[in-house]
C-alpha cells in the first residue's frame, strides 16, 4: 500500500498566549485539559471560566465541566480555587500525537473497482482523502451505491454522501440516514461513519447478514456534514466546532450548524445569540447554508420512503441519547421502543471492549439522572454536545426537527468516546479510531435487525 504522509504546516504562527484571529493557526502546546467540579452551580462555574482570557470550555455538565486551560491563565485558574483534576498534562503534545495527517492512496493500491484498504482506519486524513475514500467505496460496489453531493457549504464545499442500497433498486426502502462531524472538531465521528458504510459495502457480496440490511433499507452516509469547520480543524484550529460563515455585524464567525435548524429555533433561552459563542444559533431560523441543503436532503428523504432510523454521531462522553431534548415534559410515542432499542445499542456497544455508553431520552433521563433540577418544565432544550448541564439552553433542534417534522421513527445522536482521565475529550490518538469503529459497527449490527 502506498502511503504519503502530509505534514500539515507547523503550527507556530500564534502564541498560545495570544487570542488569534479567526484565520491565524491556533496552537494549544502548554495547554491542560482540566474537569473542574461543579459545586455551587454550573452557570457561577461558566462565569468564573469566563473569566480566563485564553481558556476553552469544552464539555460542560451537571457535576463538571471541562476545560483547556491556557499556560497563561494558570496562575489566575488557581487563585479561584476550583476542586479540580487534571485530565491531559499537554493537549498540544495530544494533537501532535494525533497525527499527521495521511493521504491514503487507496486506488493505486486495490484498483479502482476493488475495496479499499482498510488501513485507513489507522490514522486521521485530510478532508479531500475523506471524498476519494467515499468514492473508491462507491467503486467497489458500482450497481448498489451512489455518490450524493446534495449542495455546497458556505465555503463552497459540497456535502457528499454516500447512498447504498439492496436487491430492490435505488430508493425503494425506508431511510437508515447517518451523519457525523456536524461539530467540526469531533474528529473520531468521521472515521466511525466511515467503518460503518465499509462494512456493508465489502459484506454486502459475501455476508447474509449485511445483505440483509442492505436489502431491507436504503442507507445514507455523510461523514462530515460541516466541511468547510473540518478543513479548518486540519488547517488553523483543532478545537474548531462550528461552520466559518461570516455575519455582518461581527467579526466573529461560524454558527453551530446543530442548533440553527428551524425547528424550535426561537424558544427562548435556547441557543447562544451571541457570535462569539460556541453553541450560537445564527440571526434566524436554518439560515445557514449547510442547514438549508441537509434540510431539503432530509425533507427529501422523508417524502420518499421515509427515515427509520437516523443518528448524528458525536464525541465525546459516550451517550446514546433520545428525543425529547426540549422538553422533560413530553415523551416519544414509541418511547419504550426507543428505550429497549438504545439497550439493545448499549449492550452490543459493550461486548468488543467493555465501553459503557449510557442512554435515554437527553432531557428527562440524562438530566434526572445527573442531578436534575428542581424546576425542568421549562427547559428549552437540551443542548447534546454541552450535555447534561444545570443550563436551561436549548438543544440541538435537529434531532426534533427529525422527529417531529421529518418523522424520523428513530432519530438519536450518539457521543462516541472520549473524555475522562488520560483523555484531551475531542482529541484521541489514531489507537483509538479502530476500536471506536468496531464497538459501534458491533452495535448497529445488533439495532437494524430490530427496528
Ligand atoms: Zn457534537
Amino acid at each position: 500500500m502506498r502511503l504519503l504522509e502530509v505534514v500539515l504546516a507547523a503550527a507556530s504562527l500564534a502564541s498560545a498566549a495570544v487570542t488569534p484571529s479567526p484565520d491565524e493557526q491556533v496552537v494549544y502546546d502548554g495547554f491542560k485539559v482540566v474537569r473542574v467540579n461543579v459545586t455551587d452551580g454550573l452557570p457561577s462555574l461558566k462565569s468564573k471560566i469566563a473569566s480566563l482570557a485564553q481558556t476553552l470550555e469544552l464539555h460542560s455538565y451537571a457535576d463538571h465541566m471541562d476545560v483547556a486551560l491556557a499556560p497563561s491563565d494558570v496562575a489566575a485558574f488557581e487563585a479561584l480555587n476550583l476542586p479540580s483534576d487534571i485530565l491531559d498534562e499537554d493537549l498540544g503534545a495530544s494533537i501532535a500525537a494525533e497525527g499527521p495527517l495521511v493521504s491514503f492512496n487507496s486506488i493505486a493500491e486495490v484498483g479502482a473497482n476493488a475495496l479499499p484498504s482498510d488501513s485507513w482506519f489507522n490514522n486521521y486524513h485530510p478532508y479531500s482523502d475523506h471524498l476519494q475514500f467515499l468514492k473508491d467505496l462507491q467503486s467497489a460496489l458500482p450497481q448498489n451505491s451512489e455518490i450524493l453531493e446534495i449542495g455546497a457549504s458556505y465555503e463552497g464545499r459540497q456535502i457528499t454522501g454516500l447512498h447504498l442500497w439492496g436487491s430492490g433498486g435505488s430508493g425503494s426502502k425506508p431511510a437508515i440516514y447517518i451523519h457525523g462531524t456536524v461539530h467540526a472538531r469531533e474528529w473520531i465521528a468521521t472515521m466511525v461513519v466511515e467503518y460503518f458504510a465499509y462494512q456493508l459495502v465489502s459484506g454486502y457480496g459475501n455476508n447474509a447478514t449485511i445483505k440483509g440490511f442492505l436489502d431491507s433499507y436504503d442507507f445514507y452516509f455523510f461523514p462530515v456534514v460541516n466541511p468547510d469547520g473540518f478543513s479548518y480543524t486540519q488547517s488553523n484550529d483543532r478545537l474548531w466546532r462550528k461552520n466559518r460563515m461570516p455575519r455582518s455585524s461581527t467579526s466573529a464567525k461560524g454558527t453551530d450548524i446543530n442548533r440553527n435548524w428551524p425547528y424550535k429555533w426561537e424558544v427562548s433561552g435556547g441557543a447562544s445569540t451571541n457570535p462569539s459563542d460556541e453553541d450560537y444559533r445564527g440571526q434566524a431560523a436554518g439560515d445557514t447554508p449547510e442547514v438549508k441543503v441537509l434540510k431539503a436532503f432530509t425533507d427529501k428523504l422523508a417524502a420518499g420512503k421515509g427515515i427509520r432510523l437516523y443518528i448524528d454521531f458525536h464525541s465525546y462522553g459516550q451517550y446514546i441519547l433520545l428525543p425529547y431534548g426540549y422538553t422533560c415534559s413530553k415523551r416519544s410515542s414509541n418511547d419504550a421502543k426507543q428505550e429497549s432499542l438504545a439497550g439493545t445499542l448499549q449492550a452490543a456497544i459493550a461486548k468488543p471492549y467493555g465501553k459503557r455508553f449510557t442512554y435515554g431520552p437527553i432531557c428527562s433521563t440524562l438530566y434526572a439522572a445527573t442531578g436534575g433540577s428542581t424546576d425542568v418544565s421549562d427547559i428549552a432544550s437540551f443542548p447534546v454536545c454541552t450535555l447534561i448541564g444545570k443550563r436551561k439552553e436549548p438543544l440541538t433542534r435537529l434531532l426534533q426537527y427529525m422527529t417531529d417534522v421529518a418523522g424520523t421513527t428513530y432519530a438519536w445522536a450518539v457521543e462516541l468516546r472520549g473524555g475522562g482521565s488520560g483523555s484531551s475529550g475531542f482529541v484521541l490518538p489514531p489507537s483509538q479510531i479502530r476500536p471506536s469503529s468496531i464497538e459501534i459497527w458491533q452495535g448497529m449490527q445488533a439495532l437494524i435487525p430490530s427496528l
